[in-house]
């Protein structure tokens, strides 16, 4: 059901919400039993982006222009958002609003619930809601190639990758996840997001041994429906399978602050990983043709003044001792501003000293930057492997 003024294709939103329900059912093998109808209640609105699930239904919000366009039959990044929401909402009808934690059992709604699970139900939702289109047709497998970019690019790139666990990231979502600060790239890990990564790593590794994730997330569907999962039942699911081995490297995945082993497990689906330093604020990987030396810093305007809103531990911007709420002024004596900023960066090379004037509080002051290759890492990926990728992304597989 859609509601609020939009100028769309309905015929082609539901035949591609159709295609992605059929996509999720296969990953299961059938509907929940007590599934008897499911809605999808899209409310259309100016700029709004977000979904809620139910266990029959879910409640999504998206922008009038994240709908297709009356006549358009290619898809676009934000329609491909959208669908992926849609797709992630729904997963969720099997996966955490049917299975869910043993300490949901019965679920607390007066008070704050605190599992170290949270990678497991919405790490591994954000990965099959992506795949689900690329299974189904709806992007090709470069536009899905290009998403996992992202993806790898929006952890890699973030301090945070080697100081927080995807344990401690769920366990604390209630006092950081949900409370970010400018610091949150430094201290907190997205459990949707580096959970997802780590849903690619255990499907590379079971697919380059016969089995695949498909059959992890069913192991874990058939077992723990009624009692709910404990904190160690994915790594039991795996021994089961007989991965005994996979099991003790998934535990300690999932309890130390480090970058998980995606150059080292992608080749197993056809994939090639490399990094290269970040360029600017919005560079989120995939293959660059300019080289732009990275400020290390994300920046807005705030009373027309370009002020530093997240800054890089260990990156440019900190090296110089610059903080998070300072407001630039000049660069070597130019002004400053959201437009010339990258263009300006442009004219140095690496290794420059470059002089920055800037406000702190009320405060004049001014520092030394220098200007080195950004340790903010971005993905590349490349298909080496066209028979294994295929099978991965495959329909049927
Ligand atoms: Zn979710």
């Amino acid at each position: 059901m859609v509601s609020g003024d939009n100028r769309t294709n309905l015929a082609r939103f539901s035949d591609d919400l159709a295609s992605i329900c059929q996509q999720q059912k296969a990953v299961f093998g059938a509907l929940p039993d007590d599934l008897k109808q499911y809605w999808f209640l899209l409310w259309v609105t100016e700029d709004g982006y977000g979904g809620l699930e139910h266990k029959d239904s879910t409640l999504l919000l998206c922008s009038r222009f994240d709908l297709p366009a009356p006549g358009a039959t290619e898809i676009d990044d934000n329609y491909q958002n959208l669908l992926a929401l849609c797709s992630h909402e729904y997963f969720h009808t099997w996966w955490v609003k049917r299975l869910k934690p043993a300490c949901f059992h019965p679920y607390q709604l007066s008070a704050e619930q605190y599992t170290s699970q949270l990678w497991l139900y919405e790490g591994f939702t954000s990965y099959f809601d992506d795949l689900a289109l690329v299974k189904a047709g709806l992007i090709p497998a470069e536009r899905y190639i290009n998403s996992l970019e992202k993806t790898i690019s929006r952890v890699s790139r973030n301090p945070s990758d080697s100081a927080q666990s995807l344990l401690d990231s769920s366990f604390t979502a209630w006092t950081k996840f949900y409370k970010q600060d400018e610091n949150a790239p430094n201290a907190v890990v997205s459990y949707y997001v580096k959970g997802a990564l780590l849903a690619l790593c255990l499907e590379a590794q079971l697919r380059a041994n016969g089995s695949s994730l498909q059959q992890l997330v069913r192991q874990l569907w058939q077992h723990y429906l009624s009692s709910g999962t404990a904190d160690n039942a994915v790594a039991l699911s795996l021994t089961q399978l007989g991965f005994t081995e996979l099991a003790a490297v998934l535990t300690q995945w999932l309890a130390q602050a480090a970058p998980l082993p995606l150059q080292q497990t992608l080749p197993a689906l056809g994939l090639e990983l490399v990094y290269r330093p970040m360029q600017h604020m919005d560079d989120n990987g995939g293959n660059s043709h300019n080289d732009s030396i990275f400020i290390g810093a994300q920046t807005k305007v705030v009373n027309g003044l370009l002020q530093l809103s997240q800054v890089y531990q260990g990156g440019n911007a900190h090296n110089a001792g610059l903080m998070a709420g300072d407001q630039l002024l000049a660069i070597d004596g130019i002004k400053v501003s959201a437009d010339n900023l990258s263009k300006l960066l442009s004219r140095y090379s690496l290794g420059s000293q470059l002089q920055v004037h800037f406000y702190r509080k009320d405060r004049l002051l001014m520092a030394s930057l220098p200007l080195n290759t950004a340790t903010q890492q971005v993905a590349v990926l490349t298909v080496k492997d066209e028979r294994l990728c295929k099978a991965w992304l495959d329909e049927s597989a």
